[in-house]
């Protein structure tokens, strides 16, 4: 019986261990190693993606054409690269799923109000601790953030596997959404405005993905001077 017992035990530890190597194991064409998301081994839904990017925005059909042609094609494809839409109108508040609101504390124009961001963010948030363990780094378009630059580019690449991108739309977002905490970077992408953050949403991931090993092909990525040697 002892024998019957320990012969079981093994089986059981060796499934284990494949299961959980598994996970673990490289990407078949980056050889970049996928993290791990806290799912059961084996059963995660994102591997063998190296980068996930979830989009939050009132647009989503804004984004074919320049997402789903050419490199970034391939990308998804080859599952480097995954790209999630998520349509801030589905979380809007009441029967007219309102997502616009007066600026908290005064202002003119229109906001975009807190409780349907912070209810996207949460559903996604809530997903899992991919991103190296970290969660989602959070990214909130607007013409008064950091300029975006190619070092900036290079280590969003290097540091992040999971981001979520908001766009903004009317006057911006509610304060309180900044102030909570719920974004980590507010970027912009020049010294313009800009009608949404859609655009700049398709700039930052055409940029990131150059970096995903395995998106150029057999192409050898040479970094640019950083930020063109200024
Ligand atoms: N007065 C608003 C402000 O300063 O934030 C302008 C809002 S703009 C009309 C609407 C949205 O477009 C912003 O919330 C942002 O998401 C996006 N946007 C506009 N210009 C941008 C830029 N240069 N970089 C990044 N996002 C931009």
């Amino acid at each position: 019986l002892l024998k019957r017992f320990s012969a079981f035990a093994l089986k059981a530890i060796r499934y284990k261990l494949k299961a959980h190597y598994a996970h673990r194991r490289h990407h078949p064409i980056s050889g970049y190693p996928s993290s791990l998301c806290g799912a059961t081994p084996g059963k995660c839904s994102h591997y063998p993606c190296v980068m996930r990017i979830d989009v939050i925005t009132l647009f989503p059909k804004m984004f074919e054409g320049p997402l789903t042609e050419s490199i970034l094609k391939r990308a998804q494809e080859e599952k480097l690269l995954e790209i999630n839409f998520y349509d801030l109108r589905q979380f809007g508040q009441g029967q007219y799923k309102q997502i616009d609101d007066r600026p908290y504390g005064g202002g003119a124009g229109m906001v975009m109000m807190c409780e349907p961001i912070v209810s996207a963010i949460e559903a996604l948030t809530g997903q899992g601790k991919w991103d190296k363990g970290k969660g989602p780094h959070r990214i909130y378009f607007s013409p008064r953030g950091t300029r975006l630059k190619q070092t900036k580019v290079e280590q969003i690449a290097k540091k992040h596997d999971w981001l979520i991108l908001l766009c903004g739309h009317y006057e911006g977002i509610d304060q309180r959404i900044i102030d909570g905490g719920w974004i980590d970077e507010e970027m912009s992408i020049g010294d313009y405005v800009l009608t949404g953050g859609e655009l700049p949403a398709m700039v930052l991931i055409d940029a990131v993905a150059r970096h995903i090993p395995g998106v150029l092909g057999k192409e050898v990525y040479k970094p640019m001077q950083p930020d063109g040697g200024k």
